[in-house]
């Protein structure tokens, strides 16, 4: 079959690669119709995490049912379903608080309750590095689904693959942000990030109850798309000192809830990229700051952009002095996805206004390229393979 494999940074390729097969009896083999390419497999191509062997890309996909293990009793042949990212049993003690990406069974090389920069990982996630389980991505022809009867989702005919591939990742993603703030209605939700998961995380603020979202990027275009589909409010960093103008639109205090959906890679100057080399850190937690600067006093941050080391002079005075919540992590797709299918199903949101490209698997480098750059005004890409 085809895929498209990471080689190296900078270097992915669609290249001819064996066809996938049943190696447990609760696998299933999934026919992809559409895939995504996802901000966080930009941390893999960009070389932020660490991948020394050849690894089929791709976490947010979807597909028809072609082949199911002996032990499945879910989902047959020909079933449509939507796969969320984290691999998940659905039988351990994480599976079955809700809490999936922390998964005790699904990777079992690498996994361990230390959260360390290279041992004591999470639960594996599609396509994302022998660190998180080795498993081979979708964005390819066929891929393997494990744990089958746990976490696929089947489709009905009557919603198109665009409708409803963002069930996968980034609309649970966003969801999260807003989810984990505890919304009681009429807040002001800052953004940060106006790419695909800030976008989702604004349709998931106004859904939730939210008074006021502000998005916040450096990309004018991007600010334009946050405007066309959520009507939100924009600020870019490049033109305002964001804090201040943050704090003039919330009587001095600061948003109530800000939402850090960048991550490690975040626009940086030469002096950052410096003091990232000086003290052994990845990327730069500046948006994470920013947040903590603009939030108001008791306020709530939560960050669903990836950051993958630590980081000195973190500023824990100002999130104690404040008196700031703060809640991260992977987002937990399995806990909240029928609840989004039914809001997309029931026609409360609609996810796909965001796809700015749809291209052939084929072309895979090339729209990692554009995606990366940000070439094209490109926001989201779906490949078809
Ligand atoms: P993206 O790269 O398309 O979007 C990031 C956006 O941040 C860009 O528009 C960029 O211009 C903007 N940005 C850069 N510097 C900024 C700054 N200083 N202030 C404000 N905005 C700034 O990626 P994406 O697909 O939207 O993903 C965003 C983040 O979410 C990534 O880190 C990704 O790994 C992460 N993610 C996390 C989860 C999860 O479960 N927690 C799931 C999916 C994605
Ligand atoms: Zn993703
Ligand atoms: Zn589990």
């Amino acid at each position: 079959m085809k895929a498209a494999v990471f080689h190296r940074p900078g270097h992915i390729t669609v290249d001819n690669v064996d066809d996938p097969k049943i190696e447990k009896n609760d696998d299933i083999i999934l026919k992809i119709t559409s895939t995504a390419i996802c901000g966080s497999d930009l941390h893999i191509y960009d070389g932020f995490f660490p991948q020394t062997k050849p690894l089929i890309m791709g976490h947010e996909f979807m597909g028809v049912v072609e082949e199911v293990g002996n032990a499945v009793t879910h989902l047959k042949a020909g079933d449509r379903i939507v796969v969320p990212f984290p691999i998940a049993c659905g039988n351990c003690y994480f599976c079955n608080h809700d809490m999936q990406p922390h998964c005790e069974h699904s990777n079992p090389d690498h996994y361990g309750p230390e959260g360390g920069v290279l041992k004591g990982k999470g639960g594996a996630l599609f396509g994302y590095t022998d660190l998180y389980g080795g498993y081979s991505g979708g964005q390819a022809q066929y891929v393997r689904v494990p744990y089958a009867d746990y976490s696929p989702r089947v489709v009905p005919d009557s919603l198109s693959d665009e409708q409803v591939l963002f069930l996968t990742d980034i609309f649970p993603t966003g969801w999260s942000a807003i989810d984990w703030a505890e919304l009681k209605g009429g807040e002001t939700v800052a953004i940060f990030g106006s790419g695909p998961v800030g976008l989702m995380a604004q349709k998931a603020a106004w859904l939730k109850g939210a008074g006021r979202v502000i998005a916040i990027d450096p990309l004018h275009y991007r600010l334009i798309k946050a405007k066309q589909v959520n009507n939100v409010e924009t600020l870019n960093p490049h033109e305002v000192d964001v804090v201040q103008a943050i704090r003039d639109m919330t009587n001095g205090r600061g948003a109530d809830v800000c939402v850090d959906a960048v991550g490690v890679e975040a626009e940086r100057t030469f002096f950052d990229k410096v003091k990232a080399v000086v003290h052994f850190e990845k990327g730069t937690d500046k948006v994470l700051e920013t947040c903590f600067k603009a939030v108001r006093r008791g306020g709530t941050v939560t960050v669903v952009g990836v950051y993958g080391s630590p980081y000195d002079n973190f500023p824990l005075h100002t999130m104690f002095d404040k008196g700031l919540t703060v809640r991260l992590g992977q987002a937990p797709v399995q806990k909240y996805i029928d609840h989004l299918f039914s809001l997309v199903q029931n026609e409360k949101v609609i996810l796909n206004d965001i796809v700015t490209h749809v291209l052939p698997l084929s072309d895979a480098a090339y729209a990692y390229d554009i995606f990366k750059n940000k070439q094209e005004d490109c926001v989201k890409v779906i490949l078809k393979p």
